[in-house]
């Protein structure tokens, strides 16, 4: 384990004017952008400022002398980032790299697919509007015959060099190029098309294997199928939401489906046979024996949805209803009387109609 008191070179009894001032120093030394060439400063500066980070906080320092082990990632997404301690001390993060062309735009896309086609695989084009590279300049932003030329204020390196006044006086550091925005070229005539940006936006189409068993909203990330990157950066990534549409047939929990039948009262006492829908097959023969309950489920292996990404798949689960009638006519009426009399049931009187005197 680091010694922090070691990493900052200050005793135990340090003061904090002591800690404070032990960091300025090595702070400025081992700063990363005043050793732009040096790959193993901001290592260093890591350690200085994740012990001064814990030093300079009473509470911490009281827990660190006290045998606490503080992790060095932890500590700073704890605290508030390395970039802020940074930022508190140099009025700047590492934000002095090159800019560079930026790397295309993530890009969102949608499509919707029935119950029945999530149960198998599913080839589909997915249309969308992204940026893409500019043909007339090749994504060069330039006019083609009007090659861009080198910037004269960083000599083509996108960077220069700055004196920045901070807390710990003044460094030098590394800022993007202002004149030509870090690209290092600066465009004379820019390319009528694309307005010197190097990238229109176009209409694309890309084909997607949808898994079979997808859920509705899952998300398919394309690496590097979204929008183009400014001057040969690599593209973002298109990100496909997946929709299921319902069914009226089948009820989707996770890959087990549940489809509902409703038989009469006669068919439940003496049973039946019933036909079923399957989502990706012909439909089955369920027999239904004499005495079926109201809720009886009866479950089917592996007729379900598939299971996304891993063999096998869900069963099908039949629930079933029993119907009371509310429509009876005065035939089935007064069987259904005589029947209950034979059972010495207890029916409500038939209703008189209001009317009817
Ligand atoms: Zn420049
Ligand atoms: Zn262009």
């Amino acid at each position: 384990m680091k010694d922090y008191y070691e990493a900052l070179g200050v005793g135990r009894d340090a003061t904090p004017e002591d800690i404070k001032n032990a960091f300025r120093r090595l702070a400025r030394d081992t700063h990363p952008d005043a050793n732009p060439d040096d790959p193993s400063a901001e290592a260093r500066f890591r350690e200085i400022a994740e012990a001064y980070e814990v030093l300079s906080d009473p509470q911490r320092k009281a827990r660190y002398d006290h045998g606490e082990v503080f992790g060095g990632g932890d500590l700073f997404s704890q605290f508030g980032g390395l970039d802020d301690i940074l930022q508190q001390f140099f009025g700047g993060g590492f934000g002095g790299r090159r800019a560079g062309p930026r790397r295309g735009p993530d890009v969102g896309a949608s499509v919707s697919l029935t119950l029945e086609e999530v149960a198998v695989a599913s080839n589909r084009e997915i249309a969308f509007r992204a940026p893409g590279t500019c043909e007339r300049c090749n994504g060069l932003g330039a006019e083609p015959g009007h090659d861009p030329i080198t910037c004269q204020t960083c000599r083509g390196a996108g960077s220069v060099q700055v004196a920045r006044d901070s807390f710990l006086g003044r460094i030098m550091t590394v800022a993007p190029c202002a004149q030509c925005s870090g690209r290092g070229q600066i465009i004379e005539h820019r390319c009528t098309t694309c307005e010197g940006e190097g990238l229109v936006t176009v209409e694309r189409t890309v084909p997607v294997e949808v898994p079979p068993g997808v859920e509705d909203g899952t998300r398919l990330r394309l690496s590097g199928r979204g929008g183009a990157g400014e001057r040969g950066a690599p593209p973002g990534d298109l990100y496909v939401e997946i929709h299921v549409e319902e069914d009226e047939r089948f009820q989707r929990v996770g890959d087990e489906l549940h489809h509902r039948v409703e038989i009469g009262i006669s068919e439940a006492v003496f049973g039946t046979t019933v036909e079923v829908p399957v989502i990706d097959a012909a439909p089955e023969t369920i027999d239904i024996p004499a005495g079926t309950q109201p809720e009886t489920v009866y479950r089917l292996n592996k007729k379900g949805m598939p299971r996304l990404r891993r063999r096998g798949r869900g069963d099908m689960l039949v629930h079933v209803g029993i119907v009371i009638p509310t429509d009876l006519t005065n035939e089935q009426s007064e069987v259904l009387r005589s029947y209950g009399d034979l059972r010495n049931e207890r029916p409500a009187e038939r209703k008189r109609g209001l009317f009817r005197r």
